[in-house]
């Protein structure tokens, strides 16, 4: 077979809607093992299937990919030898093969009109068109030659369908799954070509072009290996058995809880997108969420996929993409569906941003704040984030852990005042000021000791001093070393916080 050919995968998507997280596992899997094996990976666009055309959707999966760096060697949006990619674009070259099927008897023409075959569903049970049943069809089988001219002459509407011999056993040898063994009594003699729109069918266009792009392997979702058969017997048809790829079907992404496939409900009832980017559906207007505008860091989201199905093997689960493509194999990935676990998706997020130095992650949560009306220095930002980073695992979880470096309490944590702040609060604040007042050198490791020999000197308790002066800056007993706290505050808004406070607090 194909072993010593340069590898050459493809992802292959039909534009019909935003990507599924299931077909981008699919995509990252084949980036991975190209890149693993020094290959080539394409991006082809199937869109044979005009009726399920969505505008948009080719551009959303382009744009998908560059977000995630799942880079193509070649296809939509790259360009390259084997063009065009778009199989819309390729008419002239399929008829051709059309003729091939037509001229050696693996397929024929149909001209049964939809209401036809619908009073044969009807009239038999179990129908479909195949080798028991095709007799009763108005086709180039059961009609003369001249006949079927004559139709074709006066522009009858006619599809070609595939001549599936009965009593066949078809072995798909996948990489995945083993072997997996049907019987040709079980298919039908599939549609390949429509003169309606003088375009092949998903099929057809699929083997033509897995072909002439030179595809080694065919790596795609579960949902396909019941067209395997009909592929493999394609791939007779036009005598390409030599160069037939080597088939491998990914497990489904099966729902966080209960059983099937993972769906776009399941992510609206549990509040976690199912799609990489935010996608506005041009018919209905709906919108629906994705990683990346959920504040997802894509290596985050590259790591996690592709341990969706598939496991290295080794007790850890941070990998860099040059890592994952390093240990891929198709050998272990797992034949039963994988659970899509969003609380790991959330888990390796936080990871990958306490990855990020201070300064990267100032400059990504500088946009937000200015959102906001806030522009602080970079350094003093830098310093904030270095601050809360390991608390966080969005770059918009930020916001709660410093908003009180931007913004003075106005209000006050109940349950932080009924636990710390006690009859003797006010006056020890007013104390506190004091003290604040008159250092001079507003620095964190400078105040620390002062306040701390004061507490000492007094017997006071930390607990109490400490948690009613967090509450009186922060408005309840939460954040970061207090002291760092009031340094970038400075002292005029420290003391005016406090100020307040006593004020304020009964
Ligand atoms: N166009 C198919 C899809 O949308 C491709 C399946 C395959 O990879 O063969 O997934």
């Amino acid at each position: 077979m194909s072993d010593n050919r340069r590898v050459r995968v493809r992802f292959a998507p039909s534009p019909t809607g935003p990507l599924h997280i299931g077909g981008v596992r699919t995509a990252l899997y084949n980036y991975l093992f190209a890149k693993k094996h020094g290959g080539d990976l394409l991006l082809r666009i199937e869109d044979t299937d005009s009726t399920r055309f969505v505008p948009g959707a080719e551009e959303y999966i382009i744009e998908s990919f560059k977000w995630l760096g799942v880079k193509f060697d070649e296809g939509v949006g790259v360009g390259g030898e084997n063009g065009p990619y778009r199989q819309s674009e390729r008419r002239d070259i399929y008829r051709k093969y059309v003729d091939i099927l037509l001229n050696n008897g693996n397929a024929y023409i149909a001209f049964d009109t939809p209401e036809e075959l619908e009073k044969l569903r009807n009239d038999i049970p179990n129908f479909q068109y195949d080798a028991k049943t095709r007799s009763m069809g108005k086709n180039s089988l059961t009609m003369s030659e001249d006949e079927v001219k004559a139709k074709i002459a006066a522009g009858e509407k006619y599809v070609v369908r595939a001549k599936i011999q009965p009593d066949e056993d078809i072995t798909v040898h996948d990489m995945v799954r083993g072997d997996v063994t049907i019987n040709s009594n079980i298919l039908d003699d599939k549609v390949l070509y429509k003169s309606a729109d003088d375009l092949p069918t998903y099929h057809l266009a699929n083997i033509v072009d897995d072909h002439l792009m030179g595809i080694t392997h065919v790596i795609r979702g579960e949902e396909w290996l019941p067209s395997a058969p009909l592929h493999i017997l394609l791939y007779r048809y036009f005598g390409w058995e030599d160069t037939m790829p080597r088939f491998a079907h990914l497990p489904l992404l099966l729902k966080p809880v209960g059983n099937g496939k993972l769906s776009k409900r399941d992510g609206d009832k549990l509040g976690f997108p199912v799609f990489p980017l935010l996608w506005n559906d041009p018919k209905s207007g709906e919108t629906s969420s994705g990683y990346r505008e959920s504040g997802y860091m894509p290596e985050a989201v590259v790591n996690f996929l592709a341990l969706l199905g598939w496991n290295p093997g080794l007790d850890r689960d941070l990998f860099t993409v040059d890592e994952l493509a390093e240990l891929f194999s198709l050998d272990h990935v797992s034949k039963s569906g994988a659970r899509f676990d969003y609380e790991k998706a959330k888990w390796f997020n936080h990871e990958y941003i306490t990855k990020k130095s201070d300064e990267e992650l100032a400059d990504m949560y500088a946009p937000l704040l200015k959102s906001k009306g806030y522009e602080p220095a970079r350094e003093v930002l830098v310093k904030i984030v270095s601050m809360v980073k390991t608390r966080i695992s969005f770059v918009a979880d930020l916001w709660q852990e410093t908003n009180f470096f931007f913004e003075a309490p106005t209000e006050y944590d109940e349950k932080s005042l009924k636990k710390h702040w006690k009859e003797e609060s006010p006056k020890l604040m007013a104390d506190m000021i004091e003290i604040l007042n008159g250092i001079d050198d507003f620095k964190s490791q400078t105040i620390e000791p002062i306040i701390m020999d004061w507490i000492a000197k007094n017997e006071y308790k930390t607990g109490v001093v400490m948690n009613s002066f967090r509450t009186s800056i922060i408005g309840a007993a939460r954040g970061p070393h207090m002291f760092d706290i009031i340094e970038i505050l400075g002292k005029e808004e420290t003391i005016k916080r406090t100020k307040v406070a006593i004020e304020k607090i009964k």
